[in-house]
């Protein structure tokens, strides 16, 4: 049996419902034999997702999704094998947590105005100690039986011309990539598939984040459709990038899929992990 890979997965340090331990613990039940935790913008869970991995006879792998801005869209750059205790990127990091917070009472501000109070308190006390997400502010209005569910909170609330959507300007995508480089990781970029970017400007950010030294896309992602699989791995394969694969899970009732049930990567696509010392082919 070829080994289960999830490369993508979210804790309670950021916008997930499990603690890391908790997360680690379903993974393997689910039969996930390598996954990583990359949390948005942050890496403290990473020490306590290790020992669980450890724990219950895992494979992990230090991970981390970080949020960029590129042409005016949001971007998600995942890390991989990055070192948590790399200087550089946690001092980047969280400057990122505290433009967020920032970000989060603007979007309060916002909904205050829709005639919806208390929200970045509200969502504040949701995240408990972690970084307030859209998640976060998503939960709460559901929570106060204002909307009935996450998505359709998202949709009447929380995009692009809605009235708790604040243009933020995240990391750049050079930054972001060299952050990675410099911590030892491999740059992967998140759910390409997700941002709307129109075939001209997704060839342009192959192109620029392959010049900046990044490695890998996802093709492979619950954010993604079979088709999509297909026409990534092509991507993939014309830019010379590596192919990941991850579930992007954040907990019952969040998340599209469930953990360790990903489709293959499709047949010609160069893994990721196919040249990790741990895993490599024999
Ligand atoms: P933020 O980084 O605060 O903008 O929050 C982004 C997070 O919100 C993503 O990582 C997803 O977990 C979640 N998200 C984004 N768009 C949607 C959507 N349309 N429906 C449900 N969750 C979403
Ligand atoms: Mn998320
Ligand atoms: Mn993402
Ligand atoms: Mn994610």
């Amino acid at each position: 049996m070829p080994l289960n890979f999830d490369l993508h997965a979210h804790s309670n340090v950021s916008d997930g419902l499990l603690s890391p331990a908790d997360l680690v613990a379903y993974a393997a039940k689910q039969g996930v034999d390598v996954l990583a935790l990359t949390d948005h913008d942050d890496v403290s869970g990473l020490a306590e997702a290790q020992a669980a991995a450890a724990a219950h006879n895992i494979a992990f792998i230090n991970g981390v999704e970080i949020s960029v801005t590129w042409k005016k869209r949001t971007l998600h750059i995942v890390g991989l094998n990055i070192d948590p205790d790399n200087v550089a990127l946690k001092n980047a990091l969280a400057l990122v947590r505290i433009a967020r917070d920032k970000r989060a009472q603007q979007m309060g501000e916002g909904l205050a105005k829709a005639g919806i109070a208390d929200a970045y308190q509200g969502a504040k006390r949701i995240a408990q100690q972690s970084i307030i997400t859209r998640v976060h502010f998503a939960r709460y209005l559901v929570e106060q039986g204002l909307v009935k569910d996450s998505k359709s909170v998202f949709k009447k609330y929380l995009v692009k011309g809605k009235p708790g959507f604040i243009e933020h300007q995240w990391m750049d995508l050079e930054q972001a990539v060299n952050l990675i480089i410099q911590s030892g990781g491999t740059a992967v970029i998140a759910h390409p598939g997700r941002y709307d970017l129109g075939s001209v400007n997704m060839l342009q950010l192959l192109h620029e984040f392959r010049a900046y030294g990044g490695v890998a896309i996802e093709v492979v992602t619950s954010s993604h459709t079979p088709p999509q699989y297909q026409q990534f791995a092509k991507l993939a394969h014309q830019f010379s990038l590596k192919s990941s694969q991850g579930s992007d899970y954040h907990g019952k009732g969040l998340s599209f899929m469930e953990m360790g049930r990903l489709a293959d990567l499709p047949a010609g696509c160069v893994p990721v992990w196919q040249d990790w010392p741990q895993f490599a082919q024999t």
